[in-house]
């Protein structure tokens, strides 16, 4: 028999007391006992309809994986929670850049009455009915089956998704040594706020490190222009807040930084969290205020001193060649895609700046380590060709 068949004849009372006696709770931003939300949803008029999916705001994408690894277990989870509400119809909502997998789910979403939808939920119109996390309906198909044991996911640059006790430290699921910042379930902490953090704070499953070399304006900017793709545009502070949340990080990393940006940033954010309807809006702008809030210095770096700390923002960094040290062999010339090296056999090279897209293929080619990058003051340079060796005498 299959997961759902099993769930059938076990009889909707004793399914039911089989989920309140484990206390199965939605999994992710909404946590709340299953009954009661499946209980709220029956008491509908009218037809009663299943919405499962990530949460809305969830762009780490994860628990993803859960899908990837067992389509069968979550897709019966959301059928016996279409059992348990009466529904009319089951729905499995992906994000829109998922097409692959959904293509992947299809059939066996087709056997089990599920329809993928890409998008995200529209939770106005979903409010009565069962708004199900995927998790939530992996757990359930667990319980069914006997394998269901308590805990909660997790994700790390070097460990697959896994579940773990959910009070497990997050000092013992990621290394904190040099790091610069964790970033887990929507924001940004110190590597001190993080060592008080259990895996249960990391509603998305994943669990990100930064270091020294990674720079917190680069990475908001980019985590901002997933949630921008995300946007559903219904709500005027999601849309345009996060054009401007994700503006504002573009300039600062471009060295176009004002200093009012930093406040502009808290008070568009702020008016975000309570002026929009779903978790995208409520939650993104948790990622730009906990990185202007707790690395405010890192952004102070970009807009008063003109430095990327990191090293990383390419408005900040320079690429030149030591004089002292180039033998005119010409192998940078070679290599260079844009064509801004000046020099020829004998002579010491030099690059032009303006044109340099710091790809850094140069600093690769050259083996006399002669062509270095840098975050800092330019030394002084020849301003004209002129012979390997003769530099230093001017
Ligand atoms: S907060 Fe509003 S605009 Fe943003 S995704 Fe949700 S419903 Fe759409
Ligand atoms: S590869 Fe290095 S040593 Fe050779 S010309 Fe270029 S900068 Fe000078
Ligand atoms: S960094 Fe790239 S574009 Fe700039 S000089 Fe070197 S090879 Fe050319």
């Amino acid at each position: 028999m299959t997961t759902f068949e099993n769930a059938k004849a076990m009889g909707y009372a004793a399914l039911v007391e089989k989920i309140q006696a484990a206390s199965l709770q939605e999994y992710g931003l909404c946590p709340e006992p299953l009954m009661d939300k499946v209980f709220r949803a029956t008491a509908k008029d009218g037809d009663v309809y299943v919405y499962a999916g990530l949460n809305n705001a969830d762009v780490d994408c994860a628990l993803l994986d859960l899908l990837r690894e067992k389509p069968e277990k979550v897709l019966s989870g959301i059928e016996i929670a279409g059992f348990l509400a009466g529904a009319a119809a089951k729905f499995l909502y992906l994000p829109e850049e998922e097409k692959e997998l959904t293509d992947q789910l299809r059939s066996a979403a087709g056997d089990h009455n599920v329809i993928l939808v890409n998008d995200i939920i529209n939770v106005r119109e979903a409010e009565q009915d069962l708004i199900l996390h995927i998790v939530t309906a992996c757990d359930l198909a667990d319980l069914v089956d006997g394998e269901y044991a308590e805990g909660t996911y997790i994700k790390t640059a070097d460990k697959a998704l896994a579940k773990v006790a959910a009070d497990t430290p997050v000092s013992e699921l990621v290394s904190l040594d040099g790091a610069k910042a964790v970033y887990l379930g929507y924001q940004y902490y110190t590597p001190e706020e993080a060592k008080e953090l259990k895996a249960c704070d990391a509603t998305t499953a994943w669990i990100g490190v930064l270091t020294e070399k990674e720079c917190i304006v680069n990475e908001t900017n980019k985590i901002l222009g997933k949630y921008r793709t995300r946007s559903c545009g219904r709500c005027v502070f999601c849309r345009e807040g996060l054009i401007q949340l994700e503006y504002m990080q573009k300039e600062i990393t471009a060295a176009r930084g004002k200093t009012n940006h930093l406040d502009l940033t808290k008070e568009i954010g702020e008016a975000m969290i309570t002026q929009t309807l779903c978790t995208v809006g409520q939650k993104s702008p948790d990622i730009a205020l906990s990185a202007v809030n707790k690395f405010g210095s890192e952004f102070e770096a970009h807009i008063k001193k003109n430095k990327c700390p990191a090293g990383v923002c390419g408005a900040f960094v320079h690429i030149y060649i030591d004089p002292h040290t180039c033998n005119g062999c010409e192998e940078c010339t070679d290599v260079c895609p844009a064509e801004c090296i000046e020099g020829k056999a004998g002579f010491i090279h030099m690059i032009d700046e303006f044109e340099c897209t710091k790809c850094g293929k140069c600093i690769e080619a050259c083996e006399e380590e002669a062509i270095i990058m840098t975050s800092g003051k330019l030394p002084k340079l020849p301003s004209r060709l002129m012979k390997v060796g003769k530099f230093k005498k001017h």
